[in-house]
């Protein structure tokens, strides 16, 4: 199979290609277009060609092939989510029953919400202030891999909703179901030029495509380190930067215990532990700690470690060769730093059943719990994500605040207490852009999504989407 840039409605190819391989099996699954400067320059060049128009659209309109997409998606979802698996080794359980399917919503949300744009008015007695609010122009918009399909749309739905025209980059490693994004997008009848999609690595496609100067936002989701290395090279843009966390899941002893264990094992080990908002640092009360870190274990072994298409799947493997060392490297470091290896570790344990044939090639790591951990250890501090979880102990309500907040990040954050008062005043004291009170992580498509710290700046979701997309203007008439 053949994947090419999309770029003015355009199938496009490079002269160098890449090939992306299944992680569960390393078996190759595609040849990828490689794109460099002048793949970004010709999509932006039509990007900004189709901008006028796009913008000019009744929303109505948009919003009409905004919704036609999501259809598209939804009619597609088990091509797509078996797709998504094999690039990314997340389960088809998720990808089949959550990520894909809400692609297609996070169309028919911003399908409704460009409809309802609306300003503000500032009357005075000498003059009437009143806004207007006008898409932004040509944004690049930067996907990891780790849930590429849904990342994307999260970024072009609102994009190309509220009339920005838009140069999607995927990740290398995980390029596939946004080509098909691409081509639903004309099939949905979307012009050409208004989505283009490059791919190829960071440093060739990446680096010119936010130090475009006709690209006007940048939508970028991945690591703090190159977040870090865009603001620094892109100039005076419009930035979200959603980047890494290594979150707090905080439970005090009067939690209900069953519900906490079931949401802490889900926080960190569904989406194979590759996820922004796991809750890594599993911060549990010292009166239950001993307690709560048997039952922890126990759980984690029971865990299903395999082919992602299989539904029973819930830990597949991880993304990468390269990816897989470094999982494994803070496995085999949490020992050394002097935490307890609970279950897990580098090799297969006795109990986990064996992965056979092709599966034996796979880049494959067992839930991992570590107790007795320091929150001052590197595992306890830096990103794995992977499917390894921290259990910390902590004193009282201000001994888990300063835990949860002695850490460079700050995405989400977990509180478990039966305690409300506890829980609203934990929930104000944790830095963290999200704070989910006896609950896992539930997206709702309103809420301000994004984080504080190393974990990025800027907010999407609902109307907060429009600090990146829409650029307000106030307009003063003298009376
Ligand atoms: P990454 O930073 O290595 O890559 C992300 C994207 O940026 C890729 O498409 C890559 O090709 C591109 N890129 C790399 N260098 C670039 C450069 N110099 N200029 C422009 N683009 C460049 O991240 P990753 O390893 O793909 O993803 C994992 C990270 O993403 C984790 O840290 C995770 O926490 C984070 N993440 C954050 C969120 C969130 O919402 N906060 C969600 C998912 C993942």
């Amino acid at each position: 199979m053949r994947i090419q840039h999309l770029i003015n409605g355009q199938r496009v190819d490079s002269r160098e290609t890449f090939v992306t391989v299944n992680p569960a099996t390393q078996a190759p699954l595609a040849e990828v277009a490689a794109g460099g400067t002048d793949e970004v320059n010709a999509a932006v060049a039509a990007a900004k060609a189709a901008f006028p128009a796009w913008a000019g659209r009744p929303a109505t309109e948009r919003a009409a092939l905004m919704r036609k997409l999501g259809e598209l998606i939804t009619r597609h979802v088990p091509e797509l989510a078996r797709t998504e698996t094999q690039d990314t080794g997340q389960s088809i359980s998720q990808t089949g029953k959550q990520l894909v399917p809400r692609a297609a919503d996070n169309f028919h949300y911003f399908a409704e919400m460009c409809t309802r744009v609306d300003g503000h008015t500032y009357p005075t007695p000498t003059h009437l202030n009143y806004t207007l609010m006008h898409p932004v122009g040509v944004c690049a918009l930067i996907s990891p891999w780790n849930v590429p399909f849904m990342t994307a749309t999260w970024k072009v739905a609102p994009c190309l909703a509220f009339g920005n025209t838009a140069v999607l980059k995927m990740s290398e490693l995980s390029p596939m179901t946004a080509a098909r994004l691409g081509e639903l997008a004309l099939e949905a009848g979307i012009p050409a030029g208004v989505l283009n999609i490059v791919h190829g690595y960071g440093r060739d496609a990446g680096e010119p495509l936010v130090a475009h100067p006709d690209v006007r936002a940048i939508s970028f989701t991945g690591s703090t380190v190159t977040g870090d290395r865009i603001v620094r090279s892109a100039g005076l843009k419009k930035f979200s930067m959603e980047l890494g966390g290594k979150s707090p899941f905080v439970i005090f002893a009067d939690a209900d215990l069953e519900r906490a264990l079931d949401a802490a094992i889900f926080m960190i080990f569904s989406n194979n532990g590759e996820r922004c908002t796991a809750g890594s640092r599993i911060l549990v009360q010292r009166t239950i700690y001993a307690d709560f870190a048997a039952k922890f274990a126990e759980r984690a072994k029971r865990i299903t470690v395999g082919d992602p298409l299989d539904d029973r799947t819930i830990v597949g493997p991880m993304i990468s060769p390269a990816h897989l060392a470094k999982v494994r490297s803070y496995i085999e470091l949490g020992p050394r730093e002097g935490a307890t290896l609970l279950c897990g570790g580098v090799d297969r344990p006795a109990y986990a059943p064996a992965l056979a044939g092709d599966l034996s090639k796979g880049n494959f790591v067992w839930p991992t719990v570590f107790a007795d951990v320091d929150n001052r250890m590197k595992i306890a501090q830096d990103e794995i994500f992977g499917p390894v979880a921290c259990l910390i102990p902590f004193e009282d309500e201000a001994d888990a605040i300063a835990k949860a907040n002695d850490i460079a990040y700050g995405l989400s954050s977990y509180v478990w207490t039966e305690n409300i008062g506890k829980a609203h005043r934990v929930a104000a004291g944790i830095e963290a852009g999200m704070c989910f009170v006896n609950s896992q992580n539930v997206r709702d498509l309103r809420q301000p999504f994004g984080g504080t710290k190393a974990s990025g700046t800027g907010r999407e979701g609902g109307t907060w989407s429009y600090e990146v997309f829409l650029e307000p203007k106030n307009v003063a008439v003298s009376m």
